[in-house]
């Protein structure tokens, strides 16, 4: 049974301390709920990542980084290899995001290499994707989604699968304060299991979590979640706050 996922993608917010007195926050207000069969994740800057990994050592909190480069090492100043992030303890990493995507010049070409060097190096992907506006209002969100995903995706065995995480976020509903309607989000990740489904199998698709993000809050989270294929939330702003965080984890 696929599992349901609270991630909160930190962004560029919180230095050392920050992310420690955050996390610690999490980890404590976490800490007197049996959490079944929902996954904590948090994204913390490169800079935090081992500390908050040691922070989050035997709780059940997951770390993430929230991007990483392709190659196995070399002249490329600036960047991280996966083997970096293993080093430090992280074992999963955001790929796509649409900020990357947008500011970064990622392509789905890059995309597809980077996801290839996580998974030879066992590491589990949270792999974005999601229309801008405009896609949107000439239709064209299912066909611009469905390229992301099979450009990204589509090259892998089924066998990988297993470490995929899938995430909706349309662009149109980043820290804009506007989510998309649970009936938007059903749609949309009800048609992306479709074509994982059609890809690959039934199997494939019914296991993959498919996060929603784009300004999910404490107000607005229970009903999204609440639809049947959107397995959980990928967060922003509202991951900042530990109270709004864990009303988030708690809104299944
Ligand atoms: P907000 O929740 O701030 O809209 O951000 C969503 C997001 O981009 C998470 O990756």
């Amino acid at each position: 049974m696929r599992k349901q996922i609270v991630a909160g993608n930190w962004k560029m917010n919180n230095d050392l301390e920050a992310s420690k007195f955050l996390v610690k926050k999490i980890i404590k207000k976490l800490k007197n709920n049996s959490l079944q069969n929902t996954r904590v994740i948090v994204a913390p800057t490169f800079v935090s990542l081992e500390k908050v990994v040691k922070k989050a050592k035997k709780t059940t909190i997951e770390v993430a980084a929230q991007n990483m480069h392709q190659a196995k090492s070399g002249a490329f100043t600036g960047e991280i290899s996966a083997e970096m992030l293993k080093s430090v303890g992280v074992n999963m990493v955001i790929l796509g995001h649409s900020e990357r995507r947008e500011y970064f010049c990622e392509t789905d070409e890059t995309l597809a290499e980077k996801v290839s060097t996580a998974l030879k190096n066992n590491m589990e992907i949270i792999f974005c994707f999601g229309e801008v506006l405009e896609d949107r209002k000439s239709k064209n969100h299912f066909k611009v989604v469905e390229s992301q995903v099979k450009n990204g995706l589509f090259h892998l065995e089924a066998s990988a699968w297993g470490n995929i995480i899938l995430a909706y976020e349309p662009v149109w509903a980043i820290g804009t304060g506007e989510t998309a309607s649970p009936e938007q989000a059903q749609e949309m990740h009800a048609f992306i299991r479709k074509i994982v489904a059609d890809k690959y199998n039934k199997e494939v698709a019914d296991n993959v979590s498919i996060l929603y993000g784009g300004s999910v809050k404490p107000s607005n989270a229970k009903e999204i979640f609440s639809k049947e294929d959107v397995d959980g939330g990928l967060i922003g702003g509202a991951a900042l706050n530990a109270d709004d965080f864990i009303e988030l984890v708690k809104s299944f």
